[in-house]
């Protein structure tokens, strides 16, 4: 990994000799703000602030937790090194397409140097100087651009060299990225088949229960037309034999319930009937 790089870029983003809080981060997940604080010798505002400048260009994450005993919260800090890696190549094309203007300008133009001053100037700026120096007026010297082109040239293939670097590692991250992806897709469509086959027989209950819930409606209906018929013979019957009546006959409810409707209604009225008879005996 090209820590180096991640330090000037976190330089370039949050200033100087902030470059460090890269190797506290780098590698580490949730790191304390306190312990960064204590690594770098800063106060926690001062790291606070390197941290949300980086946390404004996503290059650091954190999640935060309540102290328990100082009941303030603490932040836990983490280097989003994909993002890093991202905004450094942005930042080496960036630096690239610079360079290679530079080595334009240095290839095809002329430049002129007062060589007491140390300023050097373009054709334009020189010609509207008379080609003496705004500062000391002395004249101008046509600059040798060969250097300027070699010293360009070199930063190029550097530059080019570290982007890379930066996308090499940047493919790494991502192709480990889609494994993972792939694993945990393959784990969801595991459980994604378990989840089919319980809930298969969690709808094959649920049918079972409405069959049962429905036939035990029908056998209500039934019911209350037997309860009908019941009534109108009682109503023949001596008020005390009524009240019994009644009462078993809600015990008897219970139990059949579960039993075939149409087994029910046939033992209702025999069994009915037959209590009936021992009643009336009982009373005689
Ligand atoms: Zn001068």
């Amino acid at each position: 990994m090209q820590v180096k790089l991640l330090h000037d870029l976190v330089e370039e983003m949050a200033g100087l000799n902030t470059g460090r809080i890269v190797d506290i981060l780098f590698g580490k997940k949730d790191v304390n703000e306190f312990l960064i604080a204590k690594k770098m010798e800063l106060t926690i505002n001062q790291v606070r602030n390197i941290l949300y400048k980086l946390s404004a260009d996503g290059l650091v994450s954190f999640i935060r937790k309540k102290d328990k005993r100082k009941g303030w919260y603490i932040y836990y800090w983490t280097l989003k090194t994909e993002k890093c890696l991202v905004k450094l190549e942005q930042a080496l094309i960036k630096k690239i397409e610079n360079l290679n203007g530079v080595l334009g300008s240095r290839e095809t133009r002329r430049f002129y140097v007062c060589k007491p001053c140390g300023i050097e100037v373009g054709e334009e700026k020189a010609l509207e100087h008379g080609f003496s120096c705004e500062e000391c007026a002395e004249v101008y010297e046509l600059s040798d651009n060969s250097g300027p082109i070699r010293d360009t040239k070199a930063k190029v293939t550097r530059t080019e060299k570290e982007l890379e670097l930066i996308r090499g590692e940047l493919e790494t991250i991502r192709e480990k990225d889609r494994k993972k992806r792939v694993r945990s897709d393959k784990k969801s469509e595991k459980e994604d088949a378990a989840k089919k086959v319980i809930l298969k027989a969690a709808r094959a209950t649920a049918r079972k229960n409405v069959a049962i819930v429905k036939a035990k409606a029908e056998g209500k209906k039934k019911k209350e037309i037997v309860k009908k018929k019941v009534v109108k013979k009682k109503v023949v019957k001596k008020k005390v034999v009524k009240k019994k009546v009644v009462k078993k006959k809600v015990v008897k409810k219970k139990v059949v319930k579960k039993k075939v409707v149409k087994k029910k209604v046939v033992k209702k009225k025999t069994s009915f009937a037959s209590r009936l008879k021992k009643k009336l005996s009982r009373k005689k």
